[in-house]
């Protein structure tokens, strides 16, 4: 693990966060700039770079963050009326933290196309 990684650093409690989700594999905090009533980011304990560098031996991994980000959904009570998922990849996609994570957006209306 790269020890500047800041999701690395909030995920071994060196750095504080909202933390609303724990588990073996994945852990959920409140984005500290959200952009919608409810914005989480689930993001894994293993440090993966981006979807780029997601491999065979993730697969499990990333089957699970979805169904957390399901039950996050149920919980945070954004299931019902909808909510986006976003993983921003690289330059282009707007990724400025460079560790695996998902955003969870809820409890308001999304716009598309996506800006
Ligand atoms: P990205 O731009 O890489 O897709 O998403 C990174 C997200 O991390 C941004 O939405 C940003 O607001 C959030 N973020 C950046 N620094 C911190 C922090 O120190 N704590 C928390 N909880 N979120 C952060
Ligand atoms: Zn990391």
């Amino acid at each position: 693990m790269p020890p500047a990684c800041l999701f690395c650093r909030i995920i071994s409690g060196e750095l504080p966060s909202a933390q609303v989700y724990a588990d073996e594999s994945i852990v959920a905090i409140r984005d500290i700039s959200p952009q919608a009533p409810t914005h989480l980011l689930l993001i894994p304990r293993k440090h993966i770079p981006s979807v780029n560098e997601v491999g065979p031996a993730d697969k499990d991994l990333i089957g699970k963050m979805c169904a957390v980000a399901a039950k996050m959904a149920m919980r945070h009570g954004v299931a019902e009326d909808g909510y986006r998922l976003v993983v921003n990849v690289g330059r282009n996609g707007g990724q400025t933290v460079e560790h695996l994570h998902i955003h969870m957006l809820g409890g308001r209306p999304m716009a598309w196309p996506p800006g």
